[in-house]
């Protein structure tokens, strides 16, 4: 038996989510097109006969600006820290000296396997110079390609990880997905169809808190709070007469079904909290540990 831990890095972006959704087939990870939609880091497991991976998907690496980027920071060196191999995921048509500098400042000691994503938007000659960039560089054990939307390479790529990966008994029992409670989980899919309704710096002036998560006979009551930091933004997220929040619900609730496989009442709550990203106690009562 083996069993370990992996985690991904990547620029924001780069396909860290999409590629654990890959290996999950489940939506576990939020998905969006814009960029600082994982704040937390997110385990996933996958126990196979032979075999148990615990995975981060970590935030995007970026620049400290708030107090709240820096624990996301904080989050991508503790992930650094107790992982046994790293994936370093690159999308081909980003700068590949960027990331090269980005992966090398990680100060990795456990193997790493660089892996050029979202090879569907690429020729033959771009990914041939992709790979040779990154050959002789010291922190790639090996250079796999994939296209984590298609999940072409992934299988490959599970199989390399599982050679990496130290012998040792499985560290959860076989049918937990996930160690994060599923009201976690709730949160981030609401808070992914804000990053799909809402422009410009609403998705990132929000966080998400699940106030409630109770079984009933025939559904799923959940009543979250979704915290803006102003008065105008409340007036944004609600909408002409409710409907923007109404739309929210309605999308939310939607995905919120299909994950948890069951009936959901949702009900969706706007609350005033100035400056929340920058209350170091705020940030803790809202899980950014
Ligand atoms: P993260 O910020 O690294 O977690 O990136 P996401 O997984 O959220 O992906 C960012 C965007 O890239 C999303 O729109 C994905 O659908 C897209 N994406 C991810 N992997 C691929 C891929 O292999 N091919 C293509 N064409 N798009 C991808
Ligand atoms: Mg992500």
């Amino acid at each position: 038996m083996k069993a370990g831990f992996v985690s991904i890095f990547g620029r924001p972006n780069a396909g860290k989510s999409t590629l654990l959704n890959a290996f999950m087939g489940e939506k576990l990870a939020i998905v969006s097109p814009k960029v600082q939609t994982t704040r937390h880091r997110i385990k996933a497991i996958i126990t196979e006969k032979d075999y148990q991976l615990i995975f981060s998907d970590t935030p995007g690496i970026i620049e400290p600006k708030y107090k709240l980027h820096e624990k996301m920071m904080q989050a991508v060196k503790a992930a650094v820290e107790d992982a046994d191999v790293a994936l370093l995921l690159f999308d081909i048509n980003d700068n590949p000296e960027e990331a090269d500098a980005i992966f090398a400042s990680l100060g990795l000691r456990v193997p790493a396997i660089v892996v050029i994503n979202k090879t569907d938007k690429a020729n033959d000659e771009k990914l041939r110079k992709v790979r040779e960039f990154f050959q002789d560089k010291k922190y790639a054990k090996e250079i796999i390609t994939i296209s984590a939307l298609h999940a072409s390479g992934t299988v490959d790529l599970l199989q390399r990880i599982v050679h990496y990966i130290p012998e040792g008994e499985p560290f959860f029992e076989g049918d937990e997905v996930s160690d994060l409670p599923t009201k976690f989980f709730v949160g981030e899919l609401i808070r992914e169809k804000i990053f799909h309704l809402f422009k410009d710096e609403i998705p990132y002036h929000t966080t998400v808190i699940v106030n409630e998560f109770k079984q009933k006979s025939t559904l799923i009551k959940i009543v979250a709070d979704i915290v803006v930091q102003r008065e105008t933004q409340k007036g944004i997220i609600l909408g002409e007469g409710g409907k923007m929040i109404r739309q929210l619900g309605t999308d939310a609730r939607k995905d919120i079904e299909q994950f948890l496989d069951q009936k959901v009442f949702l009900e969706l709550f706007v609350k005033v909290r100035p400056k929340w990203r920058d209350n170091d106690l705020m940030l803790k009562e809202y899980g950014y540990h």
